[in-house]
This record gives C-alpha cells, structure tokens and sequence, in this order.
C-alpha cells in the first residue's frame, strides 16, 4: 500500500502540487484525471520517488520512501513512462528480461524463472511469438505493449502507468486496463494510471482522481468524480452522461 499524506512536489522554485493526500490500497486501480499540465506525470515521478518531495510524505507499507533504497524501490513499484525511448536494437525478449534486473542474482545473468516470468508477461500483453523481433522493428503501439510488458515482468506489485493507452487501439486499449485490474485483484498489486478517456476510467477505475492546477479537485469512485459539474470544471467542456447499457457504468459523451 502506498500512503500519500499532504505531499506537495515543484520543480526548484516552481511548485506544481499543494496538499496531496489519498491511500493507494492493495488490490485496487486508480485513474488519475486532469487537463495537461495539471501535475499527473509529476504526481507519478514523486510516487516512483524520482522526484523529492519539497513537503509530506509517502510510505510504502508503512515506511517512507525516503528511507527506502533505490533498488528496493524498483523492486516494488513499476513505472511505464510516457516518454519511453524504446527504439533499441535489442529484441523483445531481451528488453523484457530486462525488467528482471531488479531481482538480478550476484552473476547478472537470467535463471530459468526470470524467463518464464518474461513470456508469461509477454503473452499477458498478446506478444508471444514476438520475442526475436527488435524493438527498434516494431509499431509505436506494439512498442508500448511490450513497455507494459516489460513491466509486468518486474514482479512489482504496484503499477505507474503514465497514458499506457496513448498509442494502442481499440482492442488494446481495453486489453491492457483488463490486464492491470485483473492483475491487481487477483495479486493485490495495486495501479496508477494516467489516461484521457473518461470512459476507459469510468469502466476500469476502482477510484479516480481528478486533479487540477496541481491539487485534487475530486476523489471517489467514478459515479462520484465523472459529473457533469466536474467535468466542466477541469476540463471546460459540457458532456452529456448516462449509462453504458451493456456494463453499467457511467458513459460520458462530448456535447460538441
Ligand atoms: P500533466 O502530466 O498533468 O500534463 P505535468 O506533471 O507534466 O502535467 O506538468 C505539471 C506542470 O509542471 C506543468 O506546468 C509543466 O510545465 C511543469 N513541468 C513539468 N516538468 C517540468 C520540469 N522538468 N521542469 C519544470 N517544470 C516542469
């Protein structure tokens, strides 16, 4: 479990978030909402403690973050960055394994285990069969895949995922949101993930937050954040909402 208490990050004299607080519970996804700019990439690298904190806290089962090291940290929490810059020429298996590194043993190379934990992401992720193809070889949105793959492998049990679905299609897209939830409840791992679609978050989120000029302007479930009214207020468009006959969650429609 993650605990985030009054936490505000900046970069030198720029402060970006104010007051922050929420839990981040075993088993659980949050999607984190809000206008560019509105902090979320920041809120992920302070998560990741790649970005110090200029006040509060996070512990990680109970203890700070501050006081933990940074391999244990990577052992723990997976980051998938928006920015990726992925066009190696290693192949797929090789930066998959990669992800492995954290658990390395004292001769740096892979045990049997570590490649089975690797194909078993790989065909999680619909990638099997693409194990010799080189990285530098493939399509943006099979890149990505293989990012969240990689990922997957580390064994952590929470995610950071920084706009996963940016480049991915329609199945995908869904693929992916299936695959971390299911993920976390059934290994207790737990996820934050940034997207655009609110209706991928309405489907997918056990909770969303909704941030705004660097602070939380709602926090809850998504029948509770995704109103109108809120909407409106973060992202100055009106919309429409309703339920998605086929699985009951909120639906969100742009009123053009
Ligand atoms: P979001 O992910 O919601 O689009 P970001 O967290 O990327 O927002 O950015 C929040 C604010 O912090 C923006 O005003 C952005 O310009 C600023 N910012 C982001 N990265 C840096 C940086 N490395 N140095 C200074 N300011 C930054």
């Amino acid at each position: 479990m993650l605990d985030v208490r009054d936490i505000s990050v900046g970069y030198g004299e720029r402060a970006v978030l104010g007051g922050l607080s929420f839990e981040l519970r075993d088993g659980e996804t949050i999607v984190l909402l809000g206008a560019n700019g509105a902090g979320k990439t920041t809120l992920i690298k302070a998560l990741n403690a790649t970005l110090p904190l200029t006040s509060g806290d996070i512990a990680l089962d109970g203890e700070s973050l501050a006081k933990i090291s940074r391999r244990e940290i990577a052992r723990n929490i997976a980051v998938v960055a928006q920015e990726n810059e992925t066009r190696f020429p290693v192949t797929v298996l090789e930066f998959v394994l990669s992800g492995r590194f954290v658990h390395g043993n004292a001769f740096g190379w892979e045990s049997e285990a570590d490649v089975e934990f690797a194909e078993r992401a790989l065909a999680d992720c619909d990638l099997s069969g693409y194990e010799t193809r080189l990285m530098n070889h493939l399509s943006g949105g099979e890149r990505q895949r293989v990012v969240l793959a990689r990922a997957l492998a580390t064994g952590a049990k929470i995610l950071l995922l920084d706009e996963p679905t940016a480049n991915l299609d329609l199945a995908h897209q869904a693929m992916m949101f299936r695959l971390v939830r299911e993920r976390c409840r059934s290994c207790r791992a737990s996820a934050v993930v940034i997207t655009h679609d609110l209706n991928l978050a309405a489907e997918f989120a056990d909770e969303i937050i909704l941030l705004k000029d660097g602070r939380i302007a709602a926090k809850g479930t998504p029948a509770e954040v995704l109103t109108a009214e809120n909407i409106k207020d973060v992202f100055s468009v009106n919309v429409l909402l309703d339920q998605n006959p086929a699985s009951g969650s909120v639906r969100v429609t742009n009123v053009f």
